[in-house]
């Protein structure tokens, strides 16, 4: 791969699996030095940085345990990151997680814990990252926002807010730091081939009382026009462009990556 990122540093959220660990495969197969972050079994974590190690040239992945829904961790990890690689040129904001269920029913532990780890931690990790950026003059923040970062769907109401509020705060810095050489992004994909994906359709299929197949096909790809995933090396190469040479007439916006959702 076109050693696009050679001499960045990038600090990664929630990529111990996922879109987030696809971005850092391809980030690290560019040039770029990676640290991750996420949860996950022990053996899952050093496979992670295993394998992002070794596209780095060797070695594992530096890595933070830093928790999204705690905003010291998330300064932390940002302090971590500029000690261990020394700088955080490249901030992606992917972490997250999910909850279904109607307003009434919606509990309130998990409001608090998609808006904290979904939306407030790119704040926190925004906040602490932007001196260094600016004091180097040069740095991209790329916010793994969604579909549901510009159109809603029932029953998903603290996503919904927490991924319109990461599109509103991606202008927001898009705009302070207009008049330099660093940008603010978001990517909205539709739905990806990811464990946070899969895990909706079992449930739909055992609602509805259709298989796995039409409950994927009619009812979590209802809106995705394609009728397919899509993959998560689709959602990388995007963010992997949007760090690299040629990108840095893109500021403040939300790029769908979402197989036609939004042109329907
Ligand atoms: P995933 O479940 O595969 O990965 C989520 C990552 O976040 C994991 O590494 C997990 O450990 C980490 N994480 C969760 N809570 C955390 C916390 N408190 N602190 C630190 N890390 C934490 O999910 P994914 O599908 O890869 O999702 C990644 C991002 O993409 C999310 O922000 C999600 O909302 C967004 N997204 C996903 C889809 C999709 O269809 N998969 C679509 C649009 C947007």
């Amino acid at each position: 791969m076109e050693q696009t990122l050679a001499g960045r540093t990038a600090l990664i959220t929630g990529s111990t699996s996922g879109i987030g660990h696809g971005i850092a495969m391809q980030m690290a197969r560019a040039g770029a030095k990676v640290m991750l972050n996420g949860f996950g079994k022990p053996e899952e974590i050093a496979a992670a940085r295993a394998e992002v190690g070794a596209a780095m040239g060797g070695g594992d992945a530096p890595y933070s345990a830093a928790d999204m829904s705690k905003p010291d961790e998330v300064r932390a990890m940002v302090a971590d990151c500029e000690k261990t690689l020394g700088a955080c040129d490249i901030l992606v904001n992917n972490a997250g997680i999910q909850f279904v269920s109607p307003v009434e029913e919606f509990p309130d532990a998990k409001w608090d814990a998609i808006i904290a780890i979904n939306l407030s931690s790119n704040f926190h990790a925004i906040k602490a990252a932007l001196p260094g950026m600016r004091k180097r003059n040069w740095g991209r923040v790329v916010n793994i926002a969604s579909a549901h970062g510009l159109v809603a769907s029932p029953y998903k109401v603290a996503y919904v807010a927490a991924k319109h509020g990461v599109v509103g705060m991606t202008k927001v810095v898009a705009l302070e730091v207009a008049q330099t050489p660093i940008t603010c992004n978001a990517i909205c994909p539709g739905f990806v081939r990811t464990p946070l994906a899969e895990a909706q359709v079992k449930p739909l299929a055992e609602k509805h009382g259709v298989s796995e197949e039409v409950a994927l096909r009619d009812y979590l790809l209802e809106k995705q026009p394609s009728k397919r995933w899509i993959e998560v090396d689709e959602v990388a190469s995007m963010a992997l462009w949007l760090c690299g040479p040629g990108s840095g007439g893109v500021n403040g916006a939300a790029l769908s990556v979402d197989g036609g959702w939004l042109a329907a």
